[in-house]
């Protein structure tokens, strides 16, 4: 299992769908058209033979709402020592 999650930014997303027909294994769709993760926004740790077709998911995205989501690169860094 790799360390690389997917994210979704809901905001940018505009549900064209593309990503879970390069990626079923990971998205699925809600009935809208719009995609489901595991945990909400963000996917399960990806297997490692998934991460080429993940890549082409997040590369054919066209509002690039799809991204990757490391998990030893938390996204709220820590704040600095004395705050
Ligand atoms: S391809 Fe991008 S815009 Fe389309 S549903 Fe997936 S995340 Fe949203």
């Amino acid at each position: 299992m790799s360390d690389v999650r997917l994210r979704v930014d809901f905001v940018a997303c505009d549900g064209h769908a593309l990503c879970a027909q390069l990626l079923p294994e990971v998205i699925t769709l809600d009935e809208w058209g719009y995609p489901i993760l595991a945990n909400g926004q963000t996917s399960d740790p990806l297997p490692h033979s998934l991460l080429r077709l993940a890549q082409a998911a997040i590369d054919a995205c066209p509002t690039l709402a799809l991204q990757r989501d490391r998990q030893d690169s938390p996204r709220h860094p820590p704040p600095a020592a004395g705050v």
